[in-house]
């Protein structure tokens, strides 16, 4: 299988991307995805200067998806969450939204409301398993993992659902965003968890697959 360069974006809009991507810098990007917390306008500018698909999920800071509102929606990108998709071969999940901190904040999800959530995936899985021997390649998400590139501050916590899904689905790559890594001393931003590459895209990461 050839490689596929994948830019992924998170949490924070980087001027600097604007640049890169006008002049032709992220030509030879395959893949574009989206893990949360950035204005839809942004994903729509790389999306469409750089002319390749965008996959997403919305987090906490991101508008609740309304089917016939455009602002809650990255135009012509496609929202992952809670679906997978096949894209060349790839299989990729998302799961958007973080961990409940405000009693009425969108996109926040309660620990066991996010496992409720993951486990809506299950068939999605198994029927990529039983169709193409594996449930997942890539899964996207804005939140980390519970104890994985987590904070211990309550709007932090990673969600256990994603250590089920990951357990569950055994993808070779999970990217995250939410967590921001300021002092770079203690900066851990890929954690390999049983065969899964765990990366935190903050604010955004150019990776090869194979
Ligand atoms: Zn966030």
């Amino acid at each position: 299988m050839r490689v596929v360069k994948i830019l992924a974006v998170s949490d924070q809009i980087v001027d600097r991307i604007y640049l890169l991507v006008s002049s032709g810098h992220f030509r030879d990007v395959d893949l574009i995805l989206g893990c949360g917390d950035l204005p839809y306008t942004y994903l729509e500018f790389i999306m469409t200067v750089l002319n390749k698909p965008l996959y997403y999920v919305p987090g906490n800071h991101d508008p609740a998806y309304d089917p016939n509102d455009v602002r809650s929606k990255a135009e012509g990108g496609s929202n992952l969450d809670l679906r997978t998709v096949r894209h060349q071969n790839y299989l990729i999940g998302g799961f958007g939204g973080s961990i409940r901190y405000r009693p009425d904040g969108t996109n926040q999800y309660t620990q066991s409301e996010a496992s409720q959530r993951a486990f809506q995936m299950l068939p999605q899985l198994i029927g990529n398993s039983l169709r193409h021997g594996r449930a997942l390649d890539i899964l996207i998400a804005h939140s980390p993992p519970f104890g994985i590139h987590d904070d211990t501050d309550q709007a932090h916590n990673g969600l256990k659902a994603l250590n089920w899904l990951i357990r569950a689905a055994k993808p070779r790559y999970f990217f995250h965003g939410h967590t921001h890594f300021y002092r770079s001393n203690i900066a851990k931003n890929e954690t390999i968890l049983n065969g899964t590459r765990i990366i935190n895209v903050y604010p955004y990461k150019i990776i090869d697959i194979q």
